[in-house]
């Protein structure tokens, strides 16, 4: 497979890029643009810059194209959006999120992303949207990336079930472990909450992505609390 009359960084003039098993094995310097070639091994980049992909590392794709359903956030705030997404959920419908997701991966597909990390809200009982986004995952492999973050939108020590939940969701092979301290009723439970989430990333193996202190509350300390928790694991 070849890339010819690839603009690249830093660089004048046109070059060609040898691809083989997956990796670029050479890049050579043209003396002038190549004409067009009809091969399927060729790809023309038509003198176009060539980079590596772009990377996505936070989106949430179970929400995403939601906005106004079935209310506008009128104050702007995260605290009323996760109140707008909350009446939202309660209408998700399978096809519906496998669709939103599929529309979005293409947006991101053409704008050079093909490594993504999503939040998946795991805070209903059914998962549904994490089992529609697990397929989502395998049909667009050959696109992009796809990495799943178990979101505990509504808290883990808050929300009846909250760990059971999460659990759950790991053990459906979501690949990273979610939280969200700061929402958790008290500080005491946004504490305990990275504890537990802390505990079962060390025990499956899966990484560890928080929403930490994402409040304009100054008091919101839980960013100290996971370092130490990281920190006293790491040993
Ligand atoms: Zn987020």
């Amino acid at each position: 497979m070849k890339i010819i009359n690839a603009a690249l960084r830093h660089q004048s003039g046109l070059f060609t890029l040898t691809l083989e098993d997956g990796a670029i094995a050479a890049i050579d310097a043209q003396p002038t643009l190549i004409a067009p070639v009809t091969a399927s091994d060729v790809l023309d980049a038509a003198g176009n810059l060539v980079i590596p992909p772009l990377v996505e590392p936070h989106i949430h794709l179970d929400a995403s194209l939601t906005a106004g359903e079935p209310e506008w956030n009128m104050s702007g705030t995260l605290f009323e959006g996760i109140e707008r997404w909350g009446q939202r959920k309660a209408t998700i419908d399978h096809e519906d999120t496998k669709r939103r997701a599929h529309t979005t991966i293409s947006m991101l597909r053409d704008h050079g992303i093909q490594h993504v990390r999503t939040h998946i809200d795991v805070t209903d009982p059914t998962l549904a949207a994490l089992q529609a986004m697990l397929e989502v995952k395998e049909e667009a492999r050959d696109l992009i990336d796809l990495q799943i973050v178990a979101f505990p939108q509504e808290g883990i020590e808050s929300l009846d079930n909250g760990r059971r939940l999460m659990e759950a969701a790991i053990d459906m092979e979501a690949d990273v472990v979610g939280g969200i301290p700061h929402f958790e009723y008290t500080r005491e439970q946004g504490v305990s909450s990275i504890k537990f989430l802390m505990n079962l990333a060390e025990r499956t193996g899966c990484l560890v992505d928080v929403h930490c202190d994402e409040t304009d509350d100054a008091q919101s300390r839980f960013l100290e609390v996971l370092a130490e928790e990281a920190r006293a694991s790491s040993g």
